[in-house]
């Protein structure tokens, strides 16, 4: 940002004085131009925050699994030219008119829910996550591969300083959706997670905390993921085809994979639940009956809610959560997704500018 003095007359010749007025940097920014291209780096101009909205100059942006579908086309209604990316941490440049929650210089979180309409009926009974009429970053709304990115104000998280960027850009989506699938995945104190990436590492860490035992199933072979869950406390690892020690109360299916609904449901036992936490999976196939009866619930969690956003931060502060991070240039982010499409990634990908 730079500042540069004009006279005020040049605006208003009625009073002669001088005056600071923002002159507006470059940004760069890593955008999908449409179904199946790859992203294109682009120069474009800084972004003019208008009523209500902060621009954040981006510290660090997660990869989050989200981000590949939107660039393999696999979600409806993508907002294309879009800049992907939900998972910003990064600190407030400027302010558009009437923003009072937020001041510049503060370091916040962009998260996926981007905009709500606070009048449908879900945003007036508390389930602004199913609105009928949202914005998601890096999704409907420009996100956070990119320097700089303009957000809603209110749905940015005030994170603080405690904790470095890159460590805690995960928890923006892999965090807190995995919070939320946590939560609906009931009390039960022997916990499977299906797909042991971003989310999975994060998601059994509060569940140890909370003093669970957790079974990790990855895909075949995985022994990095494996290992990685090994080290952070689950009591057992292996193959999503295998059988774990005992029967789980409940099962979270972060792997976008349709075949692991059936392979989770064999897996709890009577009364317990599978929640599918993702956006977008694979068909389901068929099963038999008989291994969702007794009682068993197939679920599914769709977005976040602000107030998932407040709860998740305050447990991740006091469970201590570690993220396991690799850190890539943000030029770099189709090679990122690449290898995040073929399993290459352990723990999460983070974008720096
Ligand atoms: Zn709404
Ligand atoms: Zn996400």
């Amino acid at each position: 940002m730079r500042l540069m003095r004009i006279k005020r007359d040049a605006i208003a010749p009625a009073r002669l004085r001088w005056v600071k007025v923002r002159i507006s940097d470059e940004m760069h920014a890593m955008v999908l131009p449409g179904p199946g291209a790859p992203l294109r780096f682009e120069t474009r101009e800084d972004p003019v925050p208008g009523p209500g909205e902060a621009r954040v100059k981006v510290a660090a942006c997660g990869v989050c699994r989200t981000d590949l579908h939107v660039v393999d086309g696999e979600l409806p209604s993508i907002a294309y030219p879009i800049v992907p990316g939900h998972e910003v941490v990064g600190r407030v440049e400027a302010l558009g008119p009437g923003v009072t929650s937020l001041q510049v210089g503060e370091r916040v979180g962009v998260p996926w829910l981007g905009y709500t309409c606070g009048e449908c009926a879900y945003c007036r009974s508390d389930r602004e996550n199913l609105c009928d009429h949202p914005l998601f970053t890096g999704y409907t709304r420009d996100g956070g591969f990119a320097t700089h990115l303009v957000a809603d104000a209110r749905f940015c998280f005030l994170l603080g300083e405690a904790g470095d960027d890159v460590a805690i850009a995960p928890l923006l989506c892999a965090g807190l959706i995995g919070w939320r699938s946590l939560v609906m995945a009931g009390e039960g104190e022997r916990l499977g997670i299906f797909g042991f990436g971003a989310a999975g590492h994060i998601i059994a860490q509060v569940a140890r905390w909370q003093g669970r035992s957790v079974c990790a199933f990855t895909r075949k072979g995985d022994v990095e993921a494996q290992r990685l869950a090994r080290s952070l406390g689950a009591e057992w690892a292996g193959a999503s085809e295998d059988t774990p020690p005992a029967p789980l109360d409940a099962a979270i299916i972060f792997a976008p994979v349709g075949d692991l609904v059936p392979l989770a449901l064999r897996a709890v036992r009577k009364g317990g639940r599978v929640v599918c936490a993702g956006i977008h999976m694979s068909d389901i196939p068929s099963f038999p009956f008989d291994i969702l009866w007794g009682e068993r619930q197939l679920l599914s969690v769709a977005n976040l809610t602000r107030g998932d956003g407040i709860a998740f931060f305050n447990v991740a502060a006091r469970a201590g959560i570690k993220t396991h991070t690799s850190v890539f240039p943000l030029r770099e982010a189709n090679e990122v997704l690449a290898r995040l499409r073929a399993g290459q990634i352990t723990g999460a990908a983070v974008l720096l500018p």
